[in-house]
Formats: structure tokens, sequence, C-alpha cells
């Protein structure tokens, strides 16, 4: 099916059946395919450019920030020093551009298994592919699921910035991959994982806590608001090694002007514990 007709793009999907969100398109600046999924990069009429990758939109110039400051610094903030990070996926940029603001880390890891995501992100979405400019960063190109089995108590937080479950992204919502998080993962460490909607996958999300909490003893469910993704929301597994620690709740605590400072517009204390307080109707569905 051609995803785009008269100008506008459709994500049509199983995922959300009987459902598309749509964005009026100005221009194609690429479109392409690597050697693990069609790359779509258009310059839409109001919401910026945009990053689509087989056919399900990944982000926009307009919404990108709630998304990328929100799995970035809920785990953070959580962890009383996370120093050594690691981002799985990402390979827009923009996960690694709010890891870098974070005054505790020293250095982080990214995996990206697609290299022209990163080439193409670079050339055509500079505002989030700064992140690759960061000094802290190295940045791997392979398979995040191969690159955690040689990788044990490393890092203080994982943050896993993947497309959704299909195509390359498959392995990294299963059981096996969590079972890996938590072995690379030190003694108290933190994961913050890309974990989808309950209003278009109730059974997915449902999964997904699952598989983690085989092998994590606290793990929790954070929605935040994203206009352009399915139902206008996405949600975060968040989970941690220790039983004892707060996840909704920050350990470092920024003021206005640190925040601001930092360039960051949606993250904040009253945030970061609002995004953790679930309806009931998911609640109920999600921890009960
Ligand atoms: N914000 C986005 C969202 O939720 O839709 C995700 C953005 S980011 C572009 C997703 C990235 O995950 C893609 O660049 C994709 O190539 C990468 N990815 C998918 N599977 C992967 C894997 N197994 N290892 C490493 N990166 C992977």
């Amino acid at each position: 099916m051609d995803l785009i007709q008269k100008g506008w793009f459709s994500e049509v999907s199983n995922m959300w059946p009987g459902q598309a969100f749509s964005l009026q398109i100005k221009q194609i600046l690429f479109q392409g395919k690597s050697d693990y999924q069609d790359i779509l990069i258009v310059e839409t009429t109001n919401h910026g450019r945009a990053l689509i990758l087989d056919g399900i939109i990944q982000c926009t110039e307009f919404d990108e920030f709630p998304y990328q400051e929100m799995i970035t610094f809920l785990p953070l903030c959580a962890h009383p020093r996370p120093e050594k990070v690691l981002i799985v996926g990402g390979g827009d940029g923009g996960v690694a551009r709010e890891v870098a603001k974070h005054p505790f880390v020293k250095s982080f890891t990214q995996v990206e298994i697609d290299a022209l995501v990163i080439e193409k992100s670079k050339e055509f979405l500079p505002f989030m592919a700064k992140g690759f400019d960061s000094k802290k960063l190295t940045l791997v190109v392979g398979d995040g699921f191969e690159f955690m089995k040689k990788h044990l108590k490393e890092f203080d937080v994982i943050i896993t910035d993947s497309s959704d479950p299909v195509g390359p992204a498959v392995n990294l919502f299963t059981e096996s991959y969590f079972e890996l998080l938590k072995n690379a993962l030190k003694p108290n460490g933190i994961v913050c994982s890309q974990a989808g909607t309950p209003w278009t996958d109730l059974k997915q999300v449902q999964a997904t806590i699952g598989n983690c909490k085989k092998h994590f003893p606290s793990v929790k469910y954070a929605v935040t608001s994203v206009p352009t993704y399915p139902n206008g929301q996405i949600g975060y597994l968040v989970a941690s090694l220790s039983s004892t620690m707060d996840l909704t709740k920050p350990n470092l605590q920024f003021n206005p002007k640190e925040l601001k400072d930092m360039g960051l517009r949606y993250y904040n204390s009253p945030i970061h514990e609002a995004s953790f307080v679930l309806p009931t109707c998911f609640d109920d569905a999600l921890f009960n």
C-alpha cells in the first residue's frame, strides 16, 4: 500500500487496527531501504521534519522532545548516581542529546543496529542528531540484544529507545532481553524501555511488563503525551534491580533555572511523579 496519497502520509498498521494518524507532507527528503527497514524522512506542513521507519512514525520535530526527555530523565533522575549509561536503538540521536545533558553522566555508549538511520538523521534531522557530537559518547553499530550478551555489570542505567516490537526490535521486548539487561546492570541499576500504550495494544504492554517482572523486583510503567504517536500517548517501562528504590520519586531534582539551562521543556520533578499515576482501568490491567 502506498503510504503517501494526495500529499498525506497515513500510519496504517495492524498494531492499531481501524485507525490511522496522518501528516500532511510538504516534501520527501529521503526515501530508501537499509538492511533492516524502509527509511522515510519528510518535511511536513505543520510538524517540521519526521522520521518514519517501516511506515511507523518514530519522531517529528514538533513533539520529539517529550518522548526523548522522559525516556532519559525518568531513569537518570531516579538513580542516585548514573555515571555510566547505555542506549539501545535511538538512531535519530535524540536520546543521546538528552543523556549528554545530565550532570552525573561521565560516559555513555549507544548501540544502534542501522547505520543508515544514523547517517540520514545526521544529514536531515540535526536537531536530534546533534546528540552524536557528545564527547562522552561511544557509538556502536550493532544489535542491542547481541551487544548485551558481552557486557556484564557495566551500566548504571540502560535506556532502550527501540522501534515498535516488529522487525529488528522484536527481541527487545522479550524475557531473554530483560535477563540480559539485568546482567548488564551494576547493582541497583535501572532500565527504561519504550513500551507502547495500553490504548492500542494492552496485551503487548502486559506481556512486556510480565517479561520484565521475571527478572526485576521493582517494575513500574509511566506514560507521557506525544501527539503524533498512536492515541497521542507513549508508555515507558521503568524497572530497578533494587526492591527498595522508589522509581516514581526523582533522586536528583532540578530547579527551574537548571531545567532551562539544560533546555528541558517537558521534564520536571512534578511530572516525573505524575507520569507514574495511571487511570484505574490501566492500573488494574497492568498491575493487578
Ligand atoms: N522514538 C521512537 C519510537 O518509539 O518510535 C524510536 C526511535 S529510534 C529511531 C528506534 C531505533 O531502534 C531505530 O533506529 C532502529 O534501527 C533501532 N533498533 C531496532 N531494533 C534494534 C536492535 N535490535 N538493536 C539496536 N537498535 C535497534
